[in-house]
């Protein structure tokens, strides 16, 4: 659905919010509170009545990773619906989904999901088009990815839904109630390092067993492991889990590789 020509609003796993009931009353709200129609002022409204999530047009427009992010939400994927799913719906705060070139801080990087806007409280996350909008990405990489950073995207919100510091690490250690052990300026900035060391003890298997149902529960959950690691070896070679480079499911991974096609699924 276009929105001022230029946003594209999506819901995520929850038939019972439907977007043109939410843009109806963000407009409704809109008009009420002074006569005539302003962006800001819409988008204002829409983040005070509703959670929502934002397609940027660079999104839209990169077809292959579209077409992974519908395959989460037509599938209702558990993982992506428990994340992703909770920025619709109720009282909080937005997500914008964008496209941005493998340069700058983003070179080399798959995705970032950055710290809510403070004005806004929008929070964005970023793909980069070369590892997602590529004919030769695999598409259960691309998911992989997906499904991390709706994580990030998800802590983020929690934090804030609880009233809690996103800058903290401890916030995060509270609401998922685990003991935070890096705390060494190696692991990045703080707040970060307590997402991964939290994803690294509580969410591989679930984004490994994510991932085993997006792609049509092909071969084992163990197969996936690799790629669920994708980004957090360091942590978890750190926790003892795993080795840094994650040898242990190398073999698997290629073995899943070598048997997938870079078809959207
Ligand atoms: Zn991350």
């Amino acid at each position: 659905m276009a929105l001022n020509g230029k946003n594209a609003l999506v819901e995520v796993c929850n038939p019972n919010v439907t977007t043109p009931q939410m843009l109806h009353d963000a407009i409704a709200a809109t008009c009420a509170s002074g006569g005539s129609f302003n962006e800001g002022r819409f988008f204002d409204k829409l983040g005070e009545k509703f959670d929502y999530i934002i397609e940027d047009p660079s999104f839209s427009a990169c077809p292959k990773l579209k077409c992974v992010f519908d395959k989460l939400n037509d599938n209702a994927n558990k993982l992506f619906c428990n994340t992703m799913g909770n920025f619709i719906g109720t009282p909080d705060f937005g997500l914008k989904l964008q496209v941005v070139p493998n340069s700058e801080q983003m070179s080399g990087i798959d995705g970032a999901t950055t710290r809510p806007d403070p004005n806004t409280g929008l929070i964005t996350m970023k793909l980069n088009e070369t590892f997602v909008c590529e004919e030769d990405n695999y598409p259960v990489k691309m998911a992989g990815t997906l499904l991390h950073e709706a994580i990030h995207a998800e802590m983020y919100r929690k934090a804030l839904e609880n009233g809690l510091n996103f800058l903290d690490p401890d916030s995060y250690a509270e609401i998922w109630d685990v003991n935070l052990e890096l705390k060494h300026p190696d692991f990045g900035k703080p707040y970060s390092a307590a997402q991964h060391e939290i994803m690294a003890k509580e969410f591989v298997d679930d984004i490994a067993n994510a991932l085993f149902i997006f792609n049509n529960q092909k071969l084992t959950v163990e197969h996936y492991k690799f790629i669920a690691w994708s980004g957090l070896s360091q942590y978890g070679s750190h926790l003892g889990f795993v080795s840094y480079y994650i040898d242990e499911f190398a073999d698997k991974h290629q073995e899943l590789i070598s048997s997938s096609t870079t078809a959207c699924p």
